[in-house]
């Protein structure tokens, strides 16, 4: 079953104002003479949150979303640094990264915080795009399935009752090894892992969610190997990082996902 693709430009810490505004204004003159591709591709940028406002007031209520990188678990009041969920919304975000594998090795956030966070984001009204995925030692040696596996069953007790709701949670599978690295999982790799997580939403969730949650592929991808990637059946679309700071890159992306919606 193809479900609506999602393709979501990860610009991290990169870029000022002018520079976002430039690359995002790009990207979406090429969504726009793509009518046919924002039917198939739901397409999203994250830029860094100085961005966020400014890029609401050029993206309004284009086919272009904006989404936030991270986010708090609380509401509000004292915490110092923190962007609540609700100040996502306010500046137009629909969706929001949490569990990226930069904030756990760099921010020390464990799957107990993110699976708080992901219920934080359904709380204030953003999707969460829920990032997975194990470092190169474990894949060496064989934990890979049993990494996810605890990731993702850290997050789903935290989801909300409504079926609905539970159906828009995005899963992003981004093996650390392959982040940022120019090293490609194998389709083989990637099929693997993403049916591995579809089983176990399908026997937690049942049948039915599992089929209309989607699962993202992250890691180096680049317009040379996203179409092989987007041809599997359990991946959903992408999480992008380096490629989605270079427009043409990022819709040639974007153009990569199959027609047979
Ligand atoms: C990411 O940061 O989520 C990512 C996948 O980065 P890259 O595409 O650069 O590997």
């Amino acid at each position: 079953m193809r479900r609506r693709a999602l393709i979501v430009g990860n610009w991290k810490m990169n870029g000022l104002i002018e520079t976002g505004r430039g690359l995002a204004r790009e990207v979406l003159a090429g969504l726009t003479e793509r009518e046919e591709r924002k039917l198939l591709c739901e397409v999203v940028v994250c830029p860094p949150f100085t961005g966020l406002a400014d890029l609401n007031q050029i993206l309004g209520s284009s086919s272009l979303k904006l989404g936030g990188q991270d986010m708090s678990e609380y509401p509000s009041g004292a915490h110092t640094g923190e962007i609540a969920g609700i100040m996502l919304r306010n500046v137009g975000c629909w969706y929001v990264i949490l569990g990226h594998s930069e904030r756990r090795a760099e921010r020390g956030e464990d799957d107990a915080l993110i699976g708080r966070k992901t219920a934080a984001a359904f709380r204030d009204g953003l999707v969460p795009i829920v990032c997975l995925g194990e470092t190169l030692s474990q894949r060496e040696q064989s934990q890979t399935l049993e990494v996810i596996e605890a990731q993702l069953l850290a997050v789903l007790p935290h989801l909300p009752d409504s079926v609905s709701k539970i159906q828009q949670l995005v899963v992003a599978y981004e093996p650390v090894w392959a982040i940022g690295t120019g090293k490609n999982a194998t389709p083989q790799q990637v099929q693997e892992v993403h049916a591995f997580i579809r089983k176990l939403l399908a026997e937690q969730l049942g049948e039915g969610s599992a089929a209309k949650i989607r699962i993202l592929y992250g890691g180096s991808v680049k317009p040379d190997n996203a179409a092989d990637l987007f041809g599997l059946d359990d991946v959903d679309g992408g999480l992008i990082g380096g490629a989605s700071l270079n427009a043409t890159d990022f819709l040639a992306i974007v153009d990569a996902y199959p027609n047979d919606f």
